[in-house]
């Protein structure tokens, strides 16, 4: 964060040089909170429009004749999801940053999970996915739920879009070495080693992935788990690209 220097607890020889650092610390400060407050805005005006688009392609769409326009129909369908999705992506993005964030709560993970997954549901079955949970042990958190809500989402959200169609997607909460964590496993392409470091960056996305990301979802998730103490790591599940990956997340010991 961008915290002033205490002018009391300088010489006063650079106490002015101090005082003009402070000054542009805060317009700095000023100035991101007008960007934040601007993508937020904009995100949050394009949404009803959007919300319009939406309602009408999915009252066209038993009228569209088969063949090539109902090619085109398709793409138009998924090109609406994927602009409603980086919206609210963003949203989430500059909620996070902004200063009055929600307090938190004790929660109940396994049910933060379980209401994920449900919410999820429509994802997996237009995708024929076997979504699978195990809770193996109880775990509470404290932080916003909504938060939260977020890690488990985005990363159950990544496995059921790379995993391939009719896969198997496994949502298990368990303790490993006494540490509570939940893993979200999938049988996608997994990540190349040489990009499971990059892939929490804001925009990045793995050269040739599926078509559909903003490659916001991991940057959010990470950035929303670490903030309450939470961390995420990914691994291949055969420790190399190809078969599957595990996201795990370390919850936090309170
Ligand atoms: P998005 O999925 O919207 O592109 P993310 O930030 O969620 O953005 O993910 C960044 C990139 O990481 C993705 O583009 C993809 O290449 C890779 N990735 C994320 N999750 C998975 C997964 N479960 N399996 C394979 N690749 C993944």
């Amino acid at each position: 964060s961008l915290a002033e220097i205490s002018l009391s607890r300088v010489p006063d020889e650079i106490a002015p040089l101090v005082g003009a650092f402070n000054s542009l610390l805060a317009r700095l400060r000023d100035a991101f909170a007008l960007q934040r407050q601007f993508v937020q805005d904009a995100a949050h005006e394009l949404r009803t429009p959007m919300a319009a688009i939406s309602l009408q392609v999915e009252t066209l769409r038993g009228h569209v004749p088969p063949g090539e326009a109902a090619e085109r129909f398709a793409q138009l369908e998924a090109g609406v999801t994927r602009a409603q999705h980086l919206l609210e992506q963003l949203l989430d993005l500059s909620r996070q940053s902004a200063p009055d964030r929600a307090a938190a709560e004790s929660v109940d993970v396994e049910t933060l999970l379980r209401e994920s997954i449900s919410q999820l549901m429509v994802l997996a079955d237009r995708r024929r996915i076997d979504v699978g949970y195990e809770g193996r042990c109880p775990a509470r958190v404290e932080a916003p739920a909504a938060e939260l809500r977020s890690v488990f989402d985005n990363l159950i959200d990544n496995a059921l879009r790379y995993a391939p169609e009719g896969g198997v997607v496994d949502v298990r909460l368990h303790e490993v070495e006494g540490r509570p964590v939940v893993d979200v496993v999938d049988n996608g392409p997994g990540i190349a080693p040489q990009w499971i470091s990059r892939v929490f960056d804001r925009f990045f996305r793995v050269p040739g992935s599926a078509a559909g990301g903003s490659g916001l979802g991991l940057a959010i998730a990470q950035a929303a788990a670490q903030r309450h103490g939470a961390r995420i790591e990914l691994r291949n599940r055969d420790g190399a690209a190809g078969g599957g990956l595990v996201a795990r997340v370390h919850l936090p010991v309170h």
